[in-house]
């Protein structure tokens, strides 16, 4: 009895496994196809200063318009894009587009619009990053000081190599962002050591920033620290008025989140900032 159960529990693990990686697969082959076909669409988050509440920038947030099953978000195909290798030419194409939107913004009338841009490690380790960037720049005339690009604390992973891949980009112009900041579980002496511009609070500190103590400490320190070492600070994930106005009261200048503006397509997001 014991052995038959233990044939079907091993025929039950090996076809869940084969279904796991059929789905990969099959997702893998259409994230080829969907690159083909242009079948993604960027989407745009405002960015706040949160004292006069303008609009001081836009966020580029990947969406997958999938013929059949809908709008997929970027948790759901990033990482299988990171794995393959395929977020390099994805990742490519946001960048494009991000700043051909620029343009159209600026050659519309609505000034030069500052873009934020999200890059996998696996993008920085590209040895073709640097010049994909500065030919995008070119491209699309941006003044360099206009793009942003957001990587996360994984980039420590290999310090030595991000430090030489950055220290390029600062060389072009651009600026850098450190994206989910406290979230990994990275030294910070690291910060010392990279030509960083920005932090961006992480949402979980932001959640129950009132209620729990630990995390209004949290995000107060990361304010304080972010201004000692001169750089500019930005919260993530606002949602509610309480917290905006524990931020603006500990001196987060910048924030970005659904009580703001949730991500919008184009047309919603030039709108806005019209
Ligand atoms: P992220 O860069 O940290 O972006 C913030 C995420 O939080 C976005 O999710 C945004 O829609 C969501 N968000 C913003 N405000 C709020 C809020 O108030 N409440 C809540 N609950 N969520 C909020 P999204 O668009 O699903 O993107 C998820 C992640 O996927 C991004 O996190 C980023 O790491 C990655 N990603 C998105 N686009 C790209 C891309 O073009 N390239 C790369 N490499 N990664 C991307
Ligand atoms: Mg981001
Ligand atoms: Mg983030
Ligand atoms: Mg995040």
């Amino acid at each position: 009895l014991a052995k038959e159960r233990g044939k079907n529990n091993y025929q039950y693990y090996n076809s869940t496994l084969q279904n796991v990686s059929t789905r990969k697969m099959e997702l893998e082959v259409g994230l080829r196809k969907a690159l083909a076909k242009e079948h993604f669409e960027v989407f745009y988050q405002p960015q706040y200063r949160l004292d006069t509440r303008e609009i001081c920038g836009v966020e580029a947030l990947l969406r997958w318009k999938h013929p059949k099953l809908g709008m997929i978000s970027p948790a759901d195909f990033i990482p299988l894009a990171e794995e393959t290798g395929l977020i390099v030419p994805i990742g490519r194409w946001v960048l494009r587009k991000v700043c051909e939107q620029h343009k159209l913004w600026k050659d519309a009338g609505l000034g030069a619009v500052p873009v934020a841009v999200n890059v996998s490690v696996r993008q920085i380790q590209d040895l073709g990053f640097v010049d994909d960037v500065k030919q995008a720049l070119r491209d699309f005339k941006l003044d360099p000081a206009d793009l942003e690009l957001e990587i996360t604390e994984s980039i420590m992973q290999n310090i030595e190599f991000s430090r030489i891949v950055l220290n390029k980009l600062k060389e072009l112009g651009v600026k850098i962002a450190i994206d989910d900041f406290g979230k990994g579980y990275s030294s910070l002496s690291y910060l010392k050591y990279l030509p960083i511009d920005k932090i961006k609070i992480d949402k979980s500190f932001v959640d129950d920033i009132l209620d729990s103590t630990l995390n209004g400490s949290i995000a107060k320190a990361i304010i304080e620290m972010s201004h000692t070492m001169n750089f500019s600070v930005i919260a993530e994930g606002i949602e509610e008025e309480v917290q905006l106005a524990f931020l603006l009261n500990n001196f987060c200048e910048l924030g970005q989140g659904y009580l703001l503006s949730k991500p919008l397509d184009v047309k919603g997001v030039t709108e806005l900032i019209k």
